[in-house]
């Protein structure tokens, strides 16, 4: 296995110091469609929610300017298996990121009406707070399980940051 994931043998892995578990894309897949089933349209900001929660931790671990700090969390997204991240743009006000290989839609089965990758958008919500340094909503323009090549997530900044 990849150095930068170890095993303590009391059945905790960790990457680079932090906590992570390997779980099947289809066990979140599963969890996802249930949640939407229980509660409908809220699906999405649900899941959304728990991406920020990992995001915003693995977001403050990451050193440098914002731009260094995009690039650094685009790598390790690849890194553990979340997709193939590509800054596509980033401006004071813009942060436009692309992923293909997302294994929440690759998994998806069936052509979705809407996106579905909600939790990768959560991770990005936190990253966009940091870069432009307000809470901003990142939407997902387009995703691989409405057919698009890949999916794209696009967040604008109401002002420009302080740099
Ligand atoms: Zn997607």
């Amino acid at each position: 296995m990849d150095p930068a994931v170890e095993s303590d043998g009391h059945g905790r892995l960790f990457f680079r110091g932090s906590r992570y578990l390997l779980i099947r894309p289809e066990t979140l897949v599963a969890l996802q469609r249930a949640v939407e089933r229980a509660v409908g349209t809220d699906a999405a900001s649900v899941l959304a929610a728990g991406g920020h929660a990992g995001g915003a931790r693995a977001t403050s671990t990451l050193p440098g300017d914002p731009e260094a700090r995009v690039r650094a969390l685009l790598a390790m997204g690849a890194e553990i298996g979340w997709g193939e991240f590509a800054l596509e743009r980033l401006g004071p006000r813009e942060l436009v990121v692309t992923v293909r290989h997302s294994p929440f839609a690759e998994t998806w089965g069936g052509r979705s009406r809407t996106p579905v990758c909600h939790l990768t958008r959560g991770v990005l919500e936190s990253l966009a707070a940091v870069v432009f340094a307000e809470p901003r909503p990142v939407v997902e323009t387009e995703c691989v399980a409405m057919g698009a090549p890949a999916c794209r997530f696009t967040a604008l900044a109401t002002r420009e940051p302080a740099r």
